[in-house]
């Protein structure tokens, strides 16, 4: 058998949303068998825990307004990495293919001779909608469903065409949203989707301090603003949410407005 990961390689490996046990079996083999694992600010404690005492451990943790290494800076602590012949992991949060800057990084690798890998992970949205007792598409109703972020640096506009993904048989999966949330909402509604559509915000999914508010699309921003802290927090807007959940989660869903 091969090694899991050769020296001088790189594996870009998707932690999950924050739930140790929503960690693959592959990434938890290859945390144990990397000499370093770089990670980010988004990766549960819990998933952390794994990686075994003999293992370097380097946060290179991006949060909103907290920047504390920036994308070339952190190309480059993998390069270097890579190039002393180390095993490396490089941890980040949910699935790695979705805003996860995963293209640059293994631009930045295979440029220089490195060979990369992806394990994939489980994303935010899956979390959330789980933890909800939903789903993300549902027959009939949603037949698109649209992964989408909605960063906008302070005092920028958000740089979103509204029109095209304003579509009542579509969900959104909106990740950054946070902050912008209220403003996402108007420009939904003021692109066509109805104010009544249902709308979810979860906080932390799938950890301790996990929030989850059923709300209507009109409502998001005040839900938003009311019920998250300083957690990651992902939105998801569509007629998919509609139902309540038939089943109980185990988990307190709070509702705002009519839905
Ligand atoms: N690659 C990640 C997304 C990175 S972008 C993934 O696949 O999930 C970071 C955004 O993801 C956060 O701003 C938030 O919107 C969302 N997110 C990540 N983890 C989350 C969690 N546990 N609960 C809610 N949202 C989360």
């Amino acid at each position: 058998m091969p090694e899991l990961i050769a020296p001088g390689t790189v594996w870009l490996v998707g932690a999950g949303p924050g739930d140790p046990d929503l960690l693959t079996r592959k990434a938890e083999r290859l945390i144990a068998a990397a000499d370093v694992v770089f990670y980010d600010a988004l990766v549960g404690p819990g998933v952390l825990d794994l990686i075994p005492a003999h293992v370097e451990r380097v946060s290179v943790g991006k949060r909103a307004g907290r920047h504390s290494k920036d994308q070339n800076g952190i190309n480059d602590l993998l390069l270097t990495t890579a190039q002393a012949g180390y095993r490396v992991v490089r941890l980040k949060g949910g699935d790695p293919a979705i805003f996860g800057r995963t293209t640059e990084e293994v631009e930045h690798l295979t440029v220089h001779g490195i060979s990369v890998k992806i394990c994939p992970g489980i994303t935010a949205a899956s979390a959330a909608v789980a933890s909800a007792g939903t789903s993300l598409t549902f027959r009939g109703i949603a037949r698109k469903l649209t992964f989408i972020t909605a960063h906008a640096r302070a005092g920028e506009q958000l740089d979103v065409d509204w029109r095209s993904i304003a579509d009542p048989n579509s969900t959104l999966a909106i990740y950054m949203g946070k902050r912008a949330s209220g403003a996402i909402a108007e420009s939904l509604i003021r692109a066509g989707l109805s104010p009544d559509t249902p709308a979810l915000v979860v906080e932390n999914a799938s950890l301790p301090g996990e929030r989850i508010v059923r709300t209507r699309l009109d409502l998001l921003g005040i839900a938003t603003s009311a019920a998250v802290t300083d957690g990651p927090a992902i939105l998801i807007v569509g007629n998919a949410v509609t139902r309540k959940a038939k089943f109980s989660t185990g988990r307190e869903i709070v509702t705002l407005g009519d839905r």
